[in-house]
């Protein structure tokens, strides 16, 4: 199937079914209501010259109109490039270049930036860039009632020429260890993908699906967007940007059955004033996923937000993304200490990153990625793929992982923030899974920083819970001593209100390696 097909089926099979709520903006729009949006703005674009394999940016925070642009680009073809909320001018003109866009869809504004300005900024250093339509603005309309007045017949028939192998998306990494990668994406990847992410999450037409990660990323549009439509679920849109107070508010109205986040959303709605006084008693199922998840929130999340079959999932954007996922029937140890177990019709394996060789299981290394979901290259890098993905089409992911006997594979990090400290390899993760079980310890990062007898040594990042006094090292470095090996006990401790994040929601530790330079100075 291509995106735009399986849509229209589902469009078929639950046409009054809600498939779309703006909580902010009190909009929604039923799957027929949403299907004449999107046919419109497809058979716009054709209309406007635009085709199969042409780039088309989009910049916006989430957005019903997100959604529009989403599925109708998809409809003929079109390669959408999903533009990251927080970028600046050069960030923005370095993607409009890289990818070729000849049309860019963005917000008028989003928080402090003024996206038509700087798009006015940049847009001349751009050659392929023609057109920028505001979303909401009389040329975004314009758009709309061209394509109500097109003759159908030309977009059925601009759907029936795509393959699914067609690329269809560039989507960018999330730039948690440098510069974001664009990485392009078929339909057949990201589509079935969605699907089986739905399928695990025992998704039905009357599943209602909260989503406060953003669109820009395949957590978004992927894992939430694509798992909704293929299974005629719900899209509930709690907020432009995370706010924990209007996610839960939107749980609460919407009687959401699933939620979304990365770790530290969980962390931020469980730690909100007033948590106990919303009614999530919906929630059946959601997931967490993005970056390493703490057993011990997700603990809370079970108990008490009462997402009993909550599942984690483990991927990347060049999976598209999911390729490990926890099922609902698995031990809470597996949902609590694992990622589970690979996807369906993927394949996983751990070698070990030096010599390449596949390791026996229960020995860390580096895990590896195969099947129908693995991006068919960076976009315009083929050297950067050729270091990604190798001969035999494994993705090579950068992270390391142990799978035991039952194939169930625990996360202990990436290979990038390993610390080697006097000769012993520590995973900072598990030090951080430590840290959390401190009554005071809301947040915990744990980095290595250059030492001249070491050659590494650990620095912890902490977040206090709200009216706790700041841990000092000696009061870290006692709370661990006697329960981690000696060498795994912190040397520094600094305490932080918010560390350097991703608008994916991630940790940026090369930021804070950056920054705990200047600190040791
Ligand atoms: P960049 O590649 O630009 O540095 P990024 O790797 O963070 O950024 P994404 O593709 O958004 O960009 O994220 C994929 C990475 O997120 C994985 O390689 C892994 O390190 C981490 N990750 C995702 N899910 C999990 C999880 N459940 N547990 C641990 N880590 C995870
Ligand atoms: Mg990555």
């Amino acid at each position: 199937d291509t995106i735009g097909d399986n849509f229209d089926r589902t469009v078929a099979t639950f046409p009054d079914n809600d498939a779309l709520v703006d909580v902010a903006g009190g909009r929604h729009w039923s799957y027929r209501a949403l299907a004449t949006e999107i046919d419109a703005l497809a058979s716009g674009l054709l209309a406007a010259g635009i085709g199969s394999g042409d780039r088309i940016g989009i910049w916006a925070p989430n957005c019903p109109e997100w959604v529009f642009v989403q599925y109708a680009t998809a409809k003929i073809g079109a390669v959408l490039v999903t533009i990251n909320p927080a970028y600046r001018a050069h960030e923005l003109e370095y993607v409009l270049r890289q990818a070729g866009i000849r049309m860019v869809f963005a917000a008028p504004a989003f928080k402090t930036s003024d996206y038509a300005a700087m798009l006015e900024e940049v847009g001349s250093g751009c050659p392929a860039l023609e057109r920028v339509v505001l979303l909401g603005s009389a040329d975004w309309s314009g758009l709309l009632s061209a394509g109500r007045a097109a003759d159908p017949a030309a977009l059925a028939d601009a759907q029936d020429r795509l393959s699914a192998d067609d690329p269809i998306n560039i989507q960018y990494t999330s730039g948690t260890t440098g510069f974001p990668k664009g990485a392009t994406l078929s339909h057949h990847n990201i589509l079935n993908n969605g699907f089986f992410v739905g399928e695990i999450c025992g998704y039905t037409d009357q599943d209602r699906v909260c989503i406060p990660v953003p669109f820009y990323h395949c957590f978004g549009m992927v894992m939430g967007n694509l798992a909704c439509t293929s299974h005629g679920a719900t899209m509930v849109i709690p907020a432009p940007a995370f706010d924990p107070a209007a996610t839960l508010a939107a749980v609460q109205a919407q009687r959401c059955t699933s939620l979304y986040g990365v770790p530290t959303m969980f962390i931020a709605e469980l730690a909100e004033p007033g948590f106990g006084d919303y009614r999530l008693s919906t929630l059946r199922t959601g997931i967490m996923a993005g970056s390493p998840c703490p057993a011990e929130v997700m603990k809370q999340v079970i108990e008490r937000m009462g997402m009993s079959e909550v599942t984690i999932c483990y991927g990347m954007t060049e999976t598209s993304p999911v390729s490990i996922q926890t099922r609902a029937d698995d031990s809470i140890d597996q949902r609590t200490a694992t990622v589970g177990r690979v996807g369906p019709h993927l394949e996983i394996k751990v070698i070990d990153p030096v010599s390449g060789r596949t390791l026996p299981r229960g020995e860390p290394g580096e895990v590896c990625t195969r099947g129908y979901s693995v991006m068919l290259g960076y976009w315009e890098e083929p050297e950067k793929t050729a270091e990604a993905v190798d001969a035999a089409r494994w993705m090579h992911t950068g992270d390391l992982g142990i799978m035991d006997d039952a194939g169930y594979v625990a996360i202990t990090g990436r290979i990038k923030d390993m610390v080697i400290r006097g000769g012993e390899n520590i995973y900072p993760r598990e030090i951080e899974e430590f840290l959390y079980t401190h009554p005071d310890i809301l947040d915990a990062q744990v980095i290595g920083v250059p030492d001249a007898h070491y050659g590494e040594e650990l620095m912890a990042w902490v977040r206090m819970r709200e009216g706790t006094p700041a841990l000092d090292a000696a009061a870290l470095r006692a709370f661990c001593e006697g329960r981690l090996a000696h060498y795994k006990v912190p040397r520094y401790v600094h305490v932080v209100d918010e560390f350097p994040m991703t608008v994916t929601g991630k940790v940026r530790k090369v930021e804070m390696r950056e920054r705990a330079l200047a600190l040791l100075e």
